[in-house]
């Protein structure tokens, strides 16, 4: 469903991806941990290409696109792998000045070319669905982080995404907001999603992944079932990265 082969990433100078290989299951969640810096973002971001990736393959359902250095890949290409993925940010980005409602439009309307009717009611299905279905007419200032992020989280799957990736979806929250957040993605899990989740709420890590990989210095140190990358890693640098958390 997900491949990612022999992906890199530099920024000038700057190796950040040094050869990713991954494969992710329909329906199955991955988890992505790993200390600040190690490129968790930036893998995410080049699966939904936006960032080009250097060099190496990225192929999500029937899209799949084989990067070259120094070659620029065709829109149409970029667009078809775009679409197949839906992206939660850290820092929501909501469009300040659209309410609830329009910013999970939005995309249904540009992307998909929806037409506004059937748009307004498949987006008040997902505020329904993330538990905002009295807030469809707020604008974001007048929403808690917690609010702003399940909009994210409607705005992501409003196109139909076959893969939804979570960019540490509950680090710019207050504690007492994280839960409500981590519900929805849950259920969203529990429904068979299929989805690649960087997060550093380990516990929740456990629950919800199907697998899990350590991501440092741009390569992947270990992957396993929670179970044993937990209890069981093979590896000192997770040992280290873990005991870090603890
Ligand atoms: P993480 O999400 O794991 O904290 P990132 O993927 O954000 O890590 O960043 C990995 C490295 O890539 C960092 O050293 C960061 O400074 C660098 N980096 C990320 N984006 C850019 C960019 N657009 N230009 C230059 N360097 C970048
Ligand atoms: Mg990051």
């Amino acid at each position: 469903m997900i491949e990612v082969r022999r992906l890199i990433k530099s920024f000038g100078g700057l190796d950040v991806l040094r050869g990713i290989d991954l494969t992710l299951e329909k329906g199955n969640v991955l988890v992505v941990i790993g200390p600040s810096g190690s490129g968790k973002s930036t893998l995410l971001r080049c699966l939904n290409v936006l960032e080009t990736p250097t060099s190496g393959t990225v192929a999500v359902g029937g899209a799949r696109l084989d990067f070259r250095p120094g070659a620029k890949p065709r829109q149409a290409d970029v667009l078809a792998l775009r679409r197949r993925s839906g992206m939660v940010f850290q820092a929501y980005h909501l469009f300040p000045h659209f309410t609830a409602l329009q910013n999970v439009m939005e995309g249904q309307v540009t992307v998909k070319r929806m037409p506004k009717a059937e748009a307004k009611d498949k987006a008040l299905r997902l505020l329904a669905k993330v538990g905002l279905a009295d807030k469809a007419d707020a604008y974001p200032h007048q929403l808690s982080g917690g609010q702003q992020q399940r909009v994210g989280i409607a705005r992501a799957m409003s196109i139909d995404p076959e893969l939804l990736l979570f960019d540490e979806p509950t680090s710019a929250l207050d504690p007492e907001l994280v839960r409500e957040v981590l519900k929805v993605i849950r259920e969203l899990a529990e429904e068979g999603r299929t989805m690649m989740i960087v997060t550093h709420e380990m516990k929740f890590a456990r629950e919800v992944a199907d697998r899990i990989v350590l991501l440092d210095g741009g390569v992947i140190v270990e992957e396993g079932s929670p179970e044993q990358l937990f209890e069981r890693p093979r590896e000192e640098r997770t040992r280290r990265f873990l005991s870090l958390l603890m």
